[in-house]
């Protein structure tokens, strides 16, 4: 059986967290560049003397805006600091030891390591266009990312249907899918197996706060409920996101300016490299320049290299688009290496 510790120590993500706190041009996590809107910061502000208190164990107020944003009831949504706390709480309250997992690659390898910390039978094999054939039939549970990390492409939704109906549960995990205007979430109606991931990180900007959500059927919903942490999710991060789906349209303008700029990076990009067709807010790019993401760290550009992940042959990186200025400057170290 594969370890975590095997996995890790085969596949080293790059130059990424001894550099966090350094002044760089930040595009190796996909987060949002731009500032969160003005009744975010404001609500954060004037709410900062309460620290000194747990927040609701419930999370009502945060549960009830992400029912209207989404329509679904408030027992079908399970909220915890991050949609990566919510992977975990998924693996935890599904998997027994050799139960078998799923993960088609290249993807976000937080699946496979948290299937693995619960000793799943664990199949990771590349699948070309997610093709179903021949991957565990009605295996007990199959994570699939759209728009995918690090890929960017969306999952066709006959193929997420097809999951759904070979596999005891199957996650989609939608972190981006605001960028992408796509979402399955409606197939919860026919298929109480299907587990949505969401996240505030990307779209609404608040990474550093730690909020996602879980969309799922009801016993679901109350079991990942059950075993969270009462206060995951701090008291701050649910002010804010309460307050950023009050802003919705704001975060709709900054999107469009994030997907203009990355067609303009894609198309600067293509005239050197194979550039993956992208519905997110990032692009993956094969490349043959050696040591290019420790160079353009030397530049002061962080990027996320994703050589040696599964399912990708040869050098790879994944970078975040970022504000207008900051690309240019990408485009410009990237143009003399
Ligand atoms: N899922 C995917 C596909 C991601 O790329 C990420 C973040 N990189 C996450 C989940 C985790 O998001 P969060 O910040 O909400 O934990």
């Amino acid at each position: 059986m594969r370890r975590v510790v095997d996995f890790i120590n085969e596949y080293d993500p790059g130059p990424f967290p001894e550099d966090f706190d350094r002044e760089v041009i930040q595009l190796a996590s996909n987060e949002n560049p731009y500032p969160p809107a003005e009744n975010v910061i404001a609500a954060i502000k004037n709410n900062i003397f309460k620290i000194n208190r747990y927040p609701s164990p419930y999370y009502r107020e945060l549960k009830k805006a992400i029912s209207e944003y989404t329509g679904f009831g408030v027992e079908n949504i399970a909220v915890s600091s991050g949609a990566s706390d919510i992977i975990r709480l998924v693996t935890d309250i599904l998997l027994d030891p050799l139960d078998k997992v799923f993960v088609p690659m290249p993807s976000y390898t937080m699946y496979v390591m948290y299937s693995m910390l619960r000793e799943a039978s664990l199949e990771t094999r590349v699948y070309e266009g997610y093709r179903i054939d021949g991957c565990y039939e009605r295996g007990k549970l199959a994570f699939l990312c759209s728009p995918n990390n690090p890929t960017g492409n969306v999952v066709e939704r006959k193929v997420i249907e097809e999951f759904l109906q070979n596999f005891e549960y199957v996650v989609v995990d939608e972190a981006y899918c605001e960028f992408s205007g796509t979402s399955c979430a409606d197939l919860l109606e026919h298929y109480d197996n299907l587990i949505v991931l969401r996240s505030f990180s990307k779209f609404f900007g608040l990474a550093g706060m730690r909020v996602g959500y879980a969309i799922a059927d009801e016993k679901v919903v109350r079991a990942i409920e059950k075993i969270r942490n009462p206060f995951s999710l701090s008291m701050l991060g649910q002010i804010a996101a309460v307050e950023a789906l009050k802003s919705v349209e704001y975060y709709r303008r900054v999107a469009e300016m994030i997907l203009s700029e990355r067609e303009r990076m894609r198309r600067e990009l293509e005239k050197r490299f194979y550039v993956y067709e992208s519905s997110a807010n990032f692009l993956l790019v094969k490349h043959d320049v050696p040591d290019i993401s420790e160079r353009l760290m030397e530049e002061g550009v962080l990027v996320r290299d994703v050589t040696g992940l599964e399912g990708l042959d040869g050098p790879h990186f994944r970078v975040t688009v970022g504000r207008k200025e900051e690309n240019d400057r990408f485009l410009e170290v990237v143009s003399g290496l």
